[in-house]
């Protein structure tokens, strides 16, 4: 069985605020630390329902996506796993996933922005995206990376994050995932949290459960071809888009991608953020 793992940071046991966890703040040691312990559990669990299933572990890949992907501890993996990190890369928060692989997890994961009671709710960049739809449906980082794994037939059998993202999950990719909440949140920036250790429990328990289920997990397909509309924070943002062919304006910071196919549009996507991003640093204020 080959394993893939996307991990980002907010869905992380007890991490309430970004400035928490950023490297001067007084949660990044214990964030780096539980974070690769959480990815740990999870392949703990993966592995054991392989064993269970009488199956051979040949590849684990973990894709470490939040901000610049250097937060999980290299050296405290196991030894078998294929990491990526860095940034920017084309395919961000799936970068590593291949046909090859039987089952997808994605892990500290958060909710889409303006999802109600979502913890630091953003939808892969909070400064320039105020939303996006995918075919007319408001999604965030969990549905587009669902839909990209699902492109390459391999389903998401594993979430981990909020309460909000629970409810965001049962609406959008269905009851058949196994959803482990770290916390809930109680505004954007503060949450009840499960204890540390009880989600690394839940997590080994939730990944074994998923291998079991591996063959009964949905797969997040959307209608191909596909359209995008992102609405952007800044009006510059959309000036700098529509310079380039694939970017359509269709409102003052409102942009259409539309492809055939969902990696292309992915891949668009990832570059409108990145152009985006640059154009919040022209504001002539
Ligand atoms: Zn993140």
């Amino acid at each position: 069985m080959r394993f893939f793992i996307s991990f980002d940071m907010e869905g992380v046991a007890a991490l309430t605020s970004w400035p928490a966890f950023t490297p001067k703040g007084p949660d990044y040691a214990y964030a780096r630390r539980q974070a690769t312990a959480e990815v740990n559990a999870v392949i703990c669990g993966l592995k054991a329902g392989a064993e269970e299933a009488g199956e051979p572990v040949e590849g684990i890949t973990v894709a470490d996506s939040h901000a610049q992907g250097l937060n999980l501890i290299p050296e405290e993996l196991p030894r078998e796993v294929n990491l990526l990190r860095g940034f920017p890369r084309p395919n961000y928060m799936v970068e590593g996933l291949l046909p090859e692989h039987d089952l997808a997890c994605f892990v500290g994961y958060h909710s889409r922005v303006g999802q109600p009671g979502g913890l630091m709710d953003h939808s892969y960049s909070g400064g320039t995206i105020y939303e996006v739809r995918l075919n007319g449906r408001i999604v965030g980082e969990t549905e587009l990376n669902a839909a990209y794994a699902a492109h390459y037939g391999v389903p998401v059998g594993l979430i981990s994050g909020d309460a909000a993202l629970e409810d965001q999950v049962a609406e959008s990719l269905g009851g058949g995932v196994v959803f482990v909440r770290t916390k809930v949140g109680i505004t954007r920036f503060a949450a009840v949290c499960e204890h540390p250790e009880n989600v690394l429990e839940k997590l080994r328990e939730g990944a074994e459960e998923a291998v079991r289920r591996r063959n009964e997990l949905p797969l997040y397909r959307v209608q191909e071809p596909l359209t995008l509309e992102v609405d952007l924070t800044e009006t510059q943002m959309a000036d700098l888009l529509e310079l380039f062919p694939g970017f359509e304006r269709v409102g003052g910071r409102r942009i259409r991608i539309t492809s055939p196919e969902m990696p292309v549009l992915y891949r668009a996507y990832m570059g409108l953020l990145l152009v985006a991003w640059s154009a919040k640093r022209i504001r002539q204020e």
